[in-house]
């Protein structure tokens, strides 16, 4: 137990890494994947705190990580929400099985999340029974109809199975029952992707007025800055297992200093024919995690690479106090490149 100021944030990470061992080669030398690689990241309590980039970035892995459902190699990650303070790598135990109630995941896909089986008032009581968090089936139909409500979702629903339903409110469906243990931590996966674009914003609504309405902190994972630039007060953006940049979202949107993002927002469909000219493509594939370039991980994609790119990789720094500030600023502007102040 612990209690903190209201500065602390509620996930700290420090140098956290995520790697996979393959199998080795014909010559016996091993190999990993590196998933995610140092990865340094502060999410404040109450934000709505987006994580964008290519698939293959390392997004989910870094989420995973966080929810402790993948295998943490190296670094630390600390969960404080000022009632708990946890180690997210070595936690275990009771501890643990606390940690499962407050910190709880929103699939991307509605349709393959859902089990066709349950009806809807079985999926959404499902967390409650598995972790014995209702004294009766009354106590249990009283709060899934409460978590339902507040879904917007129609409580002559709750009868019926999954398959009855749209994408939009088989999605609801499962917002109600990530969050029906009362948890403080959200972590959404491309949890709007399989939607149609009107539904889209429908359900950003809802997480947005859920996670004012409990106080909630989310994660936000997607791989359209377009959905994450009306939704998320703060925004990390990752390549290759890494962060390039993080900012407060109106700052990264008026002013993005790293050349992968600008990519990524220039490649944000504009109704503007003068935009769409000034569009900066992005060439190539993300290379493979288990043999990723030397130095800085994008120069073989950066249209403004020189010969230190490949050498030296670039540390994540601020980029409004050219990297000296001490400061604990957890909406500071950061960036990882060697030469962003003369693009
Ligand atoms: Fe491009 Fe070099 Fe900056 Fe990397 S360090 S983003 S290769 S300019």
């Amino acid at each position: 137990m612990s209690t903190t100021d209201t500065n602390t944030p509620l996930i700290n990470t420090r140098d956290l890494s995520v790697h996979y061992p393959l199998r080795g080669n014909l010559f016996g030398k091993k190999r990993v994947v590196r998933a995610i690689d140092g990865i340094d990241i502060q999410i404040p309590k109450g934000s709505f705190f987006g994580l964008v980039g290519e698939s293959g970035s390392g997004k989910t892995t870094l989420g995973r990580a966080l929810l402790k459902a993948a295998p943490v190699t190296r670094g630390t990650a600390q969960y404080n929400d000022g009632e708990v303070d946890y180690n997210l790598v070595s936690i275990d135990g009771d501890d643990l099985k606390e940690y499962r109630k407050r910190a709880q995941l929103i699939f991307q896909d509605p349709y393959a999340a859902l089990s066709p089986r349950l009806t809807v008032r079985d999926i959404i009581a499902e967390p409650l029974e598995v972790m014995n968090l209702t004294g009766s089936r009354d106590e249990t139909d009283e709060r899934v109809r409460e978590i339902a409500k507040r879904c917007r979702l129609n409580l002559e629903h709750l009868r019926r199975y999954p398959h009855a339903f749209s994408g939009g409110q088989r999605q609801r469906i499962s917002i109600a029952r990530a969050l029906v243990s009362n948890p403080r931590f959200i972590v959404a996966d491309e949890s709007v992707a399989a939607l149609d674009v009107s539904i889209q914003a429908d359900v950003l609504n809802l997480l947005r007025s859920l996670s004012s309405e409990f106080e909630l902190t989310f994660l936000f994972i997607s791989h359209d800055l377009s959905v994450v630039a009306h939704t998320c007060d703060q925004v990390a953006v990752m390549y290759l297992g890494r962060l390039v940049e993080t900012a407060p979202t109106r700052e990264l949107f008026a002013s993005p200093k790293h050349p992968y993002t600008r990519a990524l927002l220039s490649a944000i469909p504009s109704l503007d024919p003068d935009d769409r000219g000034r569009a900066q493509k992005l060439e190539g594939e993300i290379p493979s995690p288990s043999n990723p370039p030397s130095g800085c991980k994008f120069h073989t994609r950066c249209p403004h690479a020189q010969k230190r790119c490949s050498e030296e990789e670039p540390p994540l720094v601020s980029g409004i106090d050219n990297g000296v500030n001490q400061v604990h600023d957890l909406t500071e502007h950061k960036v990882a490149c060697h030469f962003w102040r003369d693009l």
